[in-house]
């Protein structure tokens, strides 16, 4: 049981289920505690959650049967911890190869927590500070040609640029396609989203005089590429 998770400015603990790797996470210089349980436990979340930080949990485990399924997550609704449990052992490196031992899942460990953290972003487990192709204030995408957001009116390159969560919503429903056209610029533009398009501003000259033209509920198999018009 650990007592106490090491002190770290990242905003996920590290824990290693595995003497050697963690061994090698100390070499690397990464803060990272040991753990000998199989899961994250209580005790673990209850102390993360004081913090409202995230878990990374690494184990190898050879007994898994499932190699494909090397991964699961966890998630905590009800708090302010999210755990991410890993089973590297299985696990497809860049380079395609499996990590079958504790020598290969050493020698890319460096590699491997990289690619967690950059995980624990995409799921919305902890915050991010990657602008690129976002709007600085709302965080929603601005694609390659637009000069402001289509949501808040923000112009590409300003806003606050704080941390963000980088959710991925699910929205259920059939597919919307939706006309824009600006009185301003007269740009004109179609977006299919499922469960609908709700832009306010023109992403060419940013006004709000848009008008939305046309709404169509499409068919589950009818999803055209209208992302970049
Ligand atoms: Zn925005
Ligand atoms: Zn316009």
């Amino acid at each position: 049981m650990i007592k106490n998770l090491p002190q770290t400015d990242k905003q996920y603990y590290l824990i290693i289920g595995e003497r050697h790797l963690y061994a090698k996470a100390r070499m690397l210089n990464l803060t990272a505690a040991y753990s000998s349980e199989d899961y994250p436990d209580d005790n673990m979340i209850a102390l993360a959650k004081k913090t409202g930080k995230s878990i990374l949990f690494v184990k190898f485990d050879t007994s898994d049967e499932n190699e494909d399924d090397f991964w699961s997550t966890r998630r905590f609704n009800d708090s302010d911890c999210k755990i991410i449990f890993y089973n590297i052992y299985g696990m497809e490196t860049e380079d395609g190869h499996k990590i079958k031992t504790l020598e290969d899942a050493a020698e890319s460990l460096a590699k491997i927590i990289d690619s967690m953290v950059s995980q624990l972003i995409d799921f919305g487990f902890i915050k991010s500070t990657d602008y690129s192709g976002r709007c600085g204030c709302c965080h929603q995408r601005i694609r390659a040609n637009d000069n402001y957001c289509r949501y808040c009116g923000t112009k590409r390159g300003e806003g606050e640029f704080e941390p963000y969560f980088n959710i991925v919503c699910c929205v259920y429903g059939p597919p919307i396609q939706t006309k824009y056209e600006c009185e301003v610029c007269g740009k004109s533009w179609m977006r299919t989203l499922w469960g609908g398009e709700h832009a306010k501003y023109c992403p060419q000259c940013g006004s709000d005089r848009i008008m939305n033209c046309k709404e169509r509920t499409m068919e589950f198999f009818e999803f055209p590429d209208d992302d970049y018009e």
